[in-house]
Parts: C-alpha cells; sequence; structure tokens
C-alpha cells in the first residue's frame, strides 16, 4: 500500500479507539474517504464542534455543552429530589447503571481512579463531592467503582475523604467479580451488587 501521511494518520488515530485494530481502522478510513461528502465532511464539522463545545462539568463531573450551566439534574441539587448519590469512575459506568434502572438517586462521576496511569487524587472530583453531600443533605453515598487494584484504591479514598461527614458510605460488593468494571457488567449483577451493597462506615463514626 502507498504510504499517504494523512491516511497513516488518521489510521492512527482511529485505531486508538476502543474495540478498533489497524485493520478495522483501515476499513473505517476507507469508508470514509469513498463518502467524503456524506461522511468526512459532517463528522470533520461535528469533531470540531464537540471539541469546542462539550467538556466536563467541573462539580459532577458529567459532560456539558460549555455554553450553558449544568442543568442535568445530577448537578445542582436546588430542590431534595433524591437523598442518595452513587459514585463512578466514568460516564460510561454511569449510563450502564442507568440503563438497568436498579438505582434512582444522583451521580457523582469521578474521571478516573486514583491510581490509573496519569491521574493524582487531585485530578478526580472528589473535593466537589464533599461539597456536594454536605449541600445536598445526602443520606447515602454508594461507591461504585470497579472491583479492580485501582478502584478499590479509589473506593477507600472516597470513604477516608467522607470521615466525619454525617453521611452512610456504602459501596458495592458482593456479585461483583474480582476485575469487573462497572461499565462491562450485566444487569443482574448490577442489580445483586447494589442490592446487597456493604456498608463501610455510618453516621455513627
Ligand atoms: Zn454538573
Amino acid at each position: 500500500m502507498q504510504s499517504i501521511n494523512e491516511i497513516d494518520e488518521l489510521v492512527k488515530l482511529i485505531s486508538k479507539l476502543p474495540g478498533l485494530g489497524p485493520k478495522s481502522a483501515k476499513r473505517i478510513v476507507l469508508k470514509l474517504i469513498n463518502n467524503r461528502n456524506e461522511l468526512i465532511k459532517p463528522m470533520a464539522k461535528t469533531l470540531a464542534e464537540v471539541y469546542k463545545n462539550i467538556s466536563r462539568c467541573k462539580i459532577c463531573g458529567t459532560l456539558k455543552n460549555n455554553a450553558i450551566e449544568c442543568s442535568y439534574n445530577n448537578c445542582k441539587i436546588l430542590e431534595k429530589k433524591y437523598d442518595k448519590i452513587c459514585v463512578v469512575e466514568s460516564i460510561g459506568d454511569q449510563w450502564s447503571i442507568e440503563s438497568s434502572n436498579i438505582y434512582e438517586g444522583y451521580f457523582h462521576i469521578l474521571g478516573g481512579t486514583v491510581s490509573s496511569v496519569g491521574k493524582r487524587k487531585e485530578d478526580l472530583l472528589i473535593n466537589s463531592l464533599i461539597e456536594r453531600v454536605k449541600k445536598g443533605k445526602i443520606d447515602e453515598v454508594i461507591i461504585a467503582t470497579s472491583a479492580t487494584v485501582e478502584g478499590m484504591t479509589t473506593a477507600y479514598y472516597i470513604k477516608d475523604s467522607l470521615k466525619g461527614i454525617n453521611v452512610k458510605v456504602s459501596k458495592l460488593a458482593q456479585g461483583l467479580p474480582v476485575g469487573g468494571e462497572i461499565e462491562n457488567l450485566d444487569d443482574g449483577t448490577l442489580f445483586s451488587a447494589f442490592k446487597n451493597r456493604n456498608g463501610v462506615s455510618n453516621k455513627a463514626d
């Protein structure tokens, strides 16, 4: 295959996406090139818009349009709608839990784990979690980090950060396979993990 810089670069970028290797990346690039007006043009425009306009909310961690305040009921606890807040690593984890319909409450998206590469404790939205718990009259914080070493370290750190605050802290445990990432769990496993969650500390602490 003749080497063209732009194409090589695009293949390299696309093969970094989840589930794609160089072979499928090449197929995607070919499809794009063969559909310049239907695919490349609108995709380039949309990507530029997403890059410019969309970012994570600095309070709750969800995706939002930069131009507007985070209006998602996840964030601003204007009226006390729920008394629980579920802490997850990523937006993908939130989507999995939401689609399984097993939990009703607020979400807080950390944006990674304490020990994931390049992540420092300060990069995770832990201070804003503490603020939300204090201001929102939250009764229970459910830690739903993955059953990986990083996830468990993060759970421990969150629990420690919430010490001294009048809130019940629980953690998804039973039913979670070791190494299980929340995003990839099926609804049944998630259901039993929520139902059988363990209290790791309570208001009596
Ligand atoms: Zn928000």
